[in-house]
Formats: structure tokens, C-alpha cells, sequence
């Protein structure tokens, strides 16, 4: 019953809080907000405010992408580490691109996953190393298309300890890197 009370769209796999219209500053604001708790019973900490685009692409992206990924190291995905999702800061130095993403909640960074057996896969440790990397690499790989832009420790230096993932649309189709 809890599940059927917290989902979001009426998707029981997303669970969380539809908070509708944000207005930001300026231009800025989320259309549709939602608040999400979990996706595909994977934890989101802390709960990541984003537009339902967003939220959409999450769902896929976990159950088809990071979930496989795992497999079965450490009893699977208990939770994924969000560092920034929706912001209505002053981006203005960002007139476009990945920080102006998200302005609007359509992105949202993750840096690692915590493991059912309590253990943590970050992706400033784990990324070159064996084990963590491959696995957090096909987590990476299966966000692109998804996702209109896909980003992590290749791009820049911004992206040493975090993914960024956003839904904006680029006319050449995913921008991966
Ligand atoms: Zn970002």
C-alpha cells in the first residue's frame, strides 16, 4: 500500500513526491518536480528533486544499466550517492551546457552506490581500479541514451568524482563522454 501511495506518474517503480511547478530565478524553474525517494527500490540519498523527464530516464538507466552492472557484488544496489540535482543558483557563468541543465531539473549527478552488504563504490576511488571500474564504466556506458548528455571522469576535471547525467536534447543525438 505504501508503495502505491508514494509513486510518482503512476509509476510504482519511481517512489517519491510530485511537487508540480518550481519557479526559480530568472528564467530558471522545473516544470513538473518530482521528489524522488527510490527507483527500482534502489535509494536515492539524499532525495533528488528533478523534472519528470528526468525521472523517467532513471528508471531504465537503474534497472537496465547500474543494477546489471553490480550483479551481485554485495547483495546488489542498496542506494545511490547524489551530490547535486536540481539548483536554482546563479549559473550564470554557465550560459549553456552541463551546469545549465541543472537550472531547470534536467540533470542529476551521482557519485557512487552503496552496496547492499554496506559496502561503497565511489567514482573518484573506484574508477581506475579492476573491479569498481568496470563496473561503474558499464554504469556510465548505459546512461548514454538515456540521457542526452552523459558525463564522467573522461570529460573534464568536474567530472573526477561524479556522473552527470541530463536530459537536455542535442540535435546530433547523446553527447557521451
Ligand atoms: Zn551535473
Amino acid at each position: 500500500m505504501a508503495r502505491a501511495r508514494g509513486q510518482v506518474r503512476g509509476d510504482p517503480n519511481i517512489q517519491g513526491e510530485e511537487i508540480g511547478r518550481i519557479n526559480g530565478r530568472g528564467a530558471c524553474g522545473v516544470e513538473s518536480a518530482v521528489r524522488i525517494k527510490s527507483v527500482a527500490d534502489v535509494r536515492m540519498i539524499p532525495q533528488p528533486t528533478v523534472g519528470c523527464r528526468t525521472a523517467s530516464a532513471l528508471w531504465p538507466w537503474v534497472v537496465n544499466g547500474a543494477k546489471p552492472a553490480v550483479g551481485s557484488a554485495g547483495g546488489g544496489i542498496a542506494s545511490m550517492g547524489v551530490v547535486s540535482h536540481y539548483a536554482d543558483r546563479n549559473w550564470n557563468s554557465a550560459a549553456s551546457g552541463w551546469l545549465f541543465e541543472h537550472a531547470f531539473g534536467r540533470a542529476i549527478d551521482i557519485a557512487g552506490i552503496k552496496l547492499k552488504s554496506g559496502r561503497e563504490i565511489t567514482v573518484l576511488r573506484g574508477w581506475n581500479t579492476a573491479g569498481d571500474g568496470a563496473r561503474l564504466r558499464k554504469m556510465w556506458r548505459a546512461a548514454c541514451g538515456l540521457f542526452g548528455t552523459v558525463l564522467g571522469p573522461e570529460a573534464n576535471r568536474f567530472h573526477a568524482d561524479h556522473f552527470h547525467f541530463d536530459t537536455a536534447r542535442y540535435r546530433s543525438g547523446s553527447y557521451c563522454r
